[in-house]
């Protein structure tokens, strides 16, 4: 705006003092509300910086992100790309019990390339902020029914390296132009990173605290934990909760055979077989050399014995075939045992000692009966 006062020699008029002293008014009341707005952003995005940096895992800063970012930047549509080189991050995951389904808005892309920016070799990507088009940005936002007018697409980066995209989209075919500024989004998608790039690998550390690094499978650690957890709730609730010991026969003598390697090749085709055999819900993991154990939930002893026979039917049925050409016939031998055998009143570690401890007695039975076979426990 420009001030009226002309240099003209004459002083101004009553009236024109008047006018002026209105429109500096109307002005400074403008500047007012502008810092009020911006005030208040700034307090919201650092409410949201805090929280964000405060999330203690993936799904609760996922969440966070996708619930706060579209209320206090007033966005029709928030999504997440991440580059999951080799489904590493999703897989993992996804065995710590993350639901992909509770967030549509992340995307995992297989490289930088899949994201949507032109990558000049050399130079970080920058922000693209414009009008919508569906050709180039309609796979960051899969949302049927929404007319984007106006997208940002601002590239997540950690130590130059580019990790994802954060995509910001308006039915305000106004609110993202190339000549907006770009310092205030690279700046929330540097927070972002930062907080994405912690909690993954936090995550990561978890999933290797907890997983057998040879089959992939959990380890014990995990099966103590949770069945703590899991007798727990079973006798809250009321459902049956079922464990299996299964133990490879004579594995020294496939290592004697095949050699460790091959060994270990044997010992991760059967936890695959195993794998083949159980529900989502159930927890398999190796308890150490060629000892598996599986967690039923909401199995008795009956089911559980019938989920064991085909484990056994499934490690017997086709000899595994080794890297090298090799074929060997694997068998194994399985106990069964089951909460309800077990007398409550006890502490939940005392029950589930007792628990694995059944479980391993109708396991030496069924060595003892000749092996390749599936005993239950019986008191
Ligand atoms: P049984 O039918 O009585 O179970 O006979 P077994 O030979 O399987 O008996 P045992 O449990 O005594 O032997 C287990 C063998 O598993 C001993 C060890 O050499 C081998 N083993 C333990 N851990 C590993 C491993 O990580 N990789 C490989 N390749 N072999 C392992
Ligand atoms: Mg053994
Ligand atoms: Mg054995």
């Amino acid at each position: 705006m420009e001030i009226t006062q002309k240099i003209t020699g004459k002083q101004p008029t009553q009236a024109e003092l008047a006018a002026e002293n209105q429109s500096l008014r109307a002005r400074l009341a403008y500047l007012i509300e502008q810092a009020e707005r911006n005030h208040s952003i700034m307090t919201r995005h650092q409410a949201f910086d805090l929280e964000i940096v405060g999330a203690a895992s993936f799904p609760e800063l996922i969440g966070t992100i996708f619930r706060t970012l579209p209320v206090i930047s007033d966005l029709d549509a928030v999504t997440l790309a991440l580059v999951d080189v080799g489904d590493d991050i999703r897989t993992v995951m996804e065995k710590l019990g993350v639901d992909f389904a509770d967030f549509p808005d992340l995307l995992f892309v297989p490289d930088v390339e899949s994201l949507a920016f032109d990558l000049d070799p050399g130079l970080a990507p920058k922000p693209y902020l414009g009008m919508f088009d569906a050709q180039k940005h309609g796979r960051q936002f899969a949302l049927p029914g929404m007319r984007l007018q106006s997208v940002g697409i601002v590239p997540l980066l950690r130590n130059k390296r580019l990790i994802g995209s954060l995509n910001l989209g308006s039915l305000d075919p106004t609110r993202f132009s190339p000549s907006l500024g770009t310092d205030f989004v690279e700046h929330m998608a540097s927070i972002i990173a930062i907080c994405l790039e912690n909690v993954i690998s936090n995550e990561m550390l978890k999933y290797m605290g907890l997983t057998d690094a040879l089959t992939g499978v959990f380890n014990r650690r995990y099966v103590d934990r949770r069945l703590l957890e899991e007798i727990a709730r079973a006798r809250r609730q009321s459902y049956p909760v079922s464990f299996m010991y299964i133990d490879i026969d004579h594995f020294k003598r496939v290592n004697d055979t095949v050699g460790h390697g091959g060994g270990d090749e044997v010992l991760r085709e059967v936890a695959n077989r195993i794998k083949a055999e159980l529900r989502l819900s159930d927890a398999l993991a190796r308890f150490g050399g060629e000892e598996f154990v599986v967690l039923l939930i909401d199995a008795d002893l009956e089911s559980a014995t019938y989920v064991g026979e085909r484990i056994r039917a499934g490690i017997a049925a086709s000899m595994i075939e080794l890297s090298h050409g090799v074929k060997v016939s694997i068998t194994a031998s399985v106990g069964v045992s089951s909460l309800a055998q077990v007398p409550d009143g006890s502490t939940p570690e005392e029950q589930a000692t007792q628990l694995i401890e059944q479980a391993d007695e109708a396991l030496y039975q069924a060595k003892e009966g000749g092996r390749n076979r599936v005993i239950r426990y019986a008191a």
